[in-house]
């Protein structure tokens, strides 16, 4: 027979902490902690087969399952010496929810399961404390009403409408009245009389009476953990969080114990080491002559759990380390027992019943990204776990909070909260509220610091989303466009704020009852998805300065294999890459060099000339530009590898012109208006994406592929000759056929031979092509025989396998997602199945015919921990991402190797 239920209790456990994909967290750690020795109320936990058997067979249950909970249940009333449903000695029972991941808060639990006006006189007799029972019975109440009967049958209350708040309104209205400050103050007296409201408001408004007995209301209770794994919330958790729906959730029921029966009693949460620091410091709180969830609700100020972690809120408070000493001492034992044990931080809860300390849930605690560093290198240092295991315990997307400009906590929390949306990109930003993506530009050069609000936002309004220090929009998740591009950028971002209403033409936005003005400062901190109004201090992000970020990257330095290079295109990136630990340029794109208002007019002329001798001095215009380019990122670089980019944008792009550009063009080339439109017309592409791009250009007009590489191979010689040693490497775009990279390799290497005549200086360089199309992986060999590189441009690669346009995948991505047709995007995560076959058969190919070849990967894969597994498991090189992402791949890197 099937095992469904597994049983814990007196010391002894069915299951273990490795059995968590059935018993689900919680079950398996209260099993442990009972193989441990620690104080654990009796119980049983229903494992996840039968959420899943629930959800097959029309909500029912396995037979067996009946049967083997009664079993238990006996156990446990052996083990209390109680009985479930007895009237003189009656044992009561939570019933609590436990997924294999834990969900915080996501699901239900019922406590006091088994009061019943028949048991409440044996429970009074037995406790001679009234006002406990009755306590007792009234969050029974509430919760069963709100758990069960409401959410459970999906009786859909109106907003602030539903049971709960009803009950809760009916309390505090009492307590106004009496003049009480806290639940404490409640009489035995007054909960009599509230239990009584109580069940007549339920039955009023959910038509349904308060069971009044205990099989029923334990599996009531039972069902409805199950139904909650299915709850609005519980579903949209899973999908931020990438759990699947199949794995259900165990239910556990355990026997009551009660914080809740005077002042020797109490209640608490702890963590084994302080989560949003790290520091070794056991830190929590708890709350006298409380059940539950109290301490979390914030129904009281939580007391402090020690004097070490008092702060100036509690300082006046008593500690448990001064209130209960003993049982202080052993909840540091147990503190000490568990990390031995998990070898991690520990999220503990645990209840005291009049003097008497009970564990009644441990897991690994959540924390934030500093504090992940900070207790990995010190539980290294301590001998608790290897340096492996440190390197394994931060996830690398953590490492980002460190990179950011903050907001000083301490002004945070006296700012006014105005809206909330996801937090899509970390950090803190100051500024002032534009609308459009022009403004944001043109305030930005005025010198303004602005923040651009959108409903969401496009390809069309990157140049203001650049110009801003931070990006807000009303619609769109973690993966729209402006998600995306922030992180890339590692720009503070928040999306999907549904709190905003903008009025673009009335140039102003409400948030909640705010109304702001374009030009109004807001706060934004990004790592969290809170606005505020006005201006919060920020504090610039310096990672090195973070003693254990820095022993940490050396540990990952010392293990990874794969070079880390980032893409950049300034001096400014590259020495901020450089600063992050970046080992050289992956991608130096040079399209920004020909888009500067100085230089736009050149590469026009350039296009519409009529002859090759025109077009070539147009484009010699663009040398001295172009070298002066170069020249600063090379030697920001020194000796430091630097892929740099032939020019790669569709040819429209030069030439989408307005009325007024196209005279003032016209006076300058000296050409008639109308022959320029002539052209224009003539050069216009249905789909320049797949048109007049990439080599095509350098195809099309040699002149540019010649001025770029002696720009780039004279700012080599200059800087050689002033003795700093430089490594360019000259990387021919969008190949898809050898003959076409021969054609382009030809030039460079005839301006290189001149170079070298004139200037007399011999440095090293390479050329090599950017693998972005999949007839160039499939005739890798044929490429190889020439290139002395291959970098995988993975964005158009994945564009061009797909045939998805990255643009405007998002009116279709989201039902893909949804329906699970696609299980990612993947334009940021690699398709490892598709696009990433057709780079291990490039790599194979290309080593084939060149084992020196040397092979990295540039584009948003190149910073994606997935994907950078991938890149290790194919024997890439390097990999190059944005310079904000550099520590991330760095952590990655190391890890692949783990
Ligand atoms: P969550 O998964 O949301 O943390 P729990 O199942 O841990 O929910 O229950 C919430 C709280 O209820 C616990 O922190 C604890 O204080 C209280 N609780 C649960 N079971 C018991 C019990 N058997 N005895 C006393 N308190 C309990
Ligand atoms: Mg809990
Ligand atoms: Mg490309």
């Amino acid at each position: 027979m099937k095992n469904y239920v597994y049983f814990f209790g007196g010391g002894k456990a069915d299951g273990s902490a490795d059995m968590k994909n059935l018993l689900g967290g919680k079950g398996a750690n209260l099993a442990e902690m009972n193989h441990l020795g620690m104080p654990v109320p009796p119980g049983f936990t229903i494992t996840t087969e039968v959420c899943q058997h629930y959800y097959n067979c029309n909500q029912n249950f396995p037979d067996e399952l009946g049967t083997q909970a009664n079993k238990a249940i006996g156990k446990i009333e052996e083990i209390m010496g109680a009985g479930f449903g007895n009237t003189d000695n009656p044992l009561l029972v939570s019933i609590r929810s436990g997924a294999r991941q834990s969900m915080p808060g996501m699901m239900e639990t019922v406590l006091n399961v088994g009061l019943t006006t028949h048991t409440i006189p044996g429970l009074i007799h037995k406790t001679n404390n009234d006002r406990f029972v009755y306590d007792a019975y009234r969050r029974l109440i509430m919760m069963y009403a709100d758990v069960v009967m409401e959410k459970a049958s999906r009786k859909e209350p109106e907003e602030d409408s539903g049971i709960r708040q009803r009950l809760e309104k009916i309390m505090e209205e009492h307590k106004t009245e009496k003049q009480y400050t806290t639940d404490t103050d409640l009489t035995s007296d007054d909960l009599k009389m509230l239990v009584n409201v109580f069940k007549k408001e339920i039955s009023d408004v959910l038509g349904e009476e308060f069971p009044d007995n205990p099989t029923e209301q334990l599996w009531g209770g039972i069902k409805a953990v199950f139904q909650s794994w299915n709850g609005t919330r519980a579903v949209n958790y899973r999908r931020i969080e990438n759990i699947p729906s199949e794995w259900g959730t165990a239910v556990n029921v355990q026997s009551m114990v009660f914080g809740n029966m005077g002042e020797d009693s109490a209640t608490g949460v702890a963590f084994t080491r302080n989560p949003a620091t790290g520091e070794s410091k056991f830190f929590g709180e708890w709350l006298s002559n409380a059940q539950g969830e109290d301490v979390v609700a914030g129904i009281r100020t939580p007391n402090p759990l020690n004097e070490d972690t008092k702060t100036k809120d509690t300082k006046n408070i008593i500690s448990l380390e001064m209130a209960m000493p003993n049982i202080y001492k052993k909840l540091t034992d147990i503190r000490i027992n568990l990390e031995n044990h998990y070898t991690d931080m520990q999220d503990i809860e645990f209840t005291i019943q009049k003097g008497r300390l009970w564990m009644l849930q441990t897991r690994a605690g959540k924390r934030n990204g500093a504090a992940a560093i900070k207790m990995a290198v010190d539980m290294a240092s301590e001998g608790l776990i290897n340096k492996r295991t440190a390197l394994k315990r931060v996830n690398p997307e953590q490492l980002d909070e460190l990179l950011h400009p903050m907001l000083d906590l301490k002004s945070e929390k006296r700012a006014t909260l105005i809206a909330k949306g996801l937090p899509a990109g970390p950090g803190g930003a100051v500024g002032k509220i534009v609308f459009t993506a022009d403004d944001a530009e043109l305030w930005h050069n005025r010198g303004e610091k602005v923040i651009l609000i959108r409903e969401e936002t496009s390809p069309e309004d990157i140049h203001g989303m650049h110009a801003a220090e931070a990006i807000l929009t009303a619609k769109g998740g973690m993966t729209s466009h402006a998600a995306l591009v922030a992180r890339g950028w590692g720009k503070c971002c928040i999306v999907g704020c549904g709190d905003i209403h903008i009025n673009t033409k009335k140039r102003e936005v409400s948030m909640g009852k705010t109304i702001l003005k374009e030009g109004d400062w807001i706060t934004m901190n990004g790592t969290i998805g809170k606005v505020y109004t006005g201006k919060v201090e920020l504090i610039p992000s310096d990672p090195d300065t973070h003693v254990e970020y820095r022993t940490l990257m050396k540990w990952a330095d010392e293990i990874r294999q794969l070079k880390i290079r980032t893409n950049a295109d300034t001096p400014k990136d590259a020495a901020q890459a450089i600063n992050f630990g970046a080992e050289g340029i992956g991608l130096c794109r040079t399209e920004h060099m020909f888009f500067d208002e100085s230089r736009i007019m050149a590469i026009r002329k350039m296009i519409l000339a009529e002859n090759k001798s025109e077009r070539q001095s147009a484009v010699m215009e663009l040398l001295p530009f172009q070298k002066e380019d170069f020249r600063g990122i090379l030697k920001e670089m020194g000796e430091k590898p630097v892929t740099i980019r032939l020019l790669d944008p569709p040819l429209h792009e030069f030439i989408t012109l307005t009325e007024d550009q196209i005279g003032d063009l016209a006076e300058h080339i000296g050409q008639n208006p109308s022959n320029i439109k002539k052209r224009i017309s003539n050069l216009h592409e249905l789909n320049p994406m797949l048109g007049h791009r990439g080599c095509r250009l350098g195809i099309a007009y040699p002149e540019i592929t010649q001025m770029q590489s002696r720009a780039i191979l004279e700012a080599a010689a200059e800087l050689t000759k002033e003795g700093i040693s430089v490594s360019p490497e000259i990387m021919i775009p969008l190949v898809g056929t050898f003959t076409e990279f021969l054609d382009q390799e030809a030039i460079i290497r005839k301006v290189a031979k001149e170079v070298l005549k004139e200037t007399k200086v011999e440095f090293n360089y390479t050329v090599g092509t950017m693998i972005e199309l999949p007839r160039a992986c499939l005739t890798a060999d044929e490429i190889a025989e020439s290139a002395e590189f291959f970098s995988f441009g993975t964005n158009d690669l994945t564009q061009t396998t797909y045939g998805f346009s990255r643009d405007d995948i998002g009116s279709f991505l989201p039902d893909y997602l949804d329906r699970k047709i696609l299980s990612h995007d993947p334009f940021q995560s690699l398709d490892v199945a598709g696009v990433g076959k057709l780079i291990s058969m490039a790599v194979k190919l290309g080593r084939g015919v060149n084992p020196e070849l040397k092979i990295g990967i540039c584009g948003e894969h190149g910073g994606d921990p997935a994907s950078i597994q991938f890149c290790k498991d194919n024997g890439l090189d390097y990999v190059s991402c944005s310079p904000f992402r550099v520590p991330i791949a760095r952590l990655a890197a190391a890890q692949a190797e783990l």
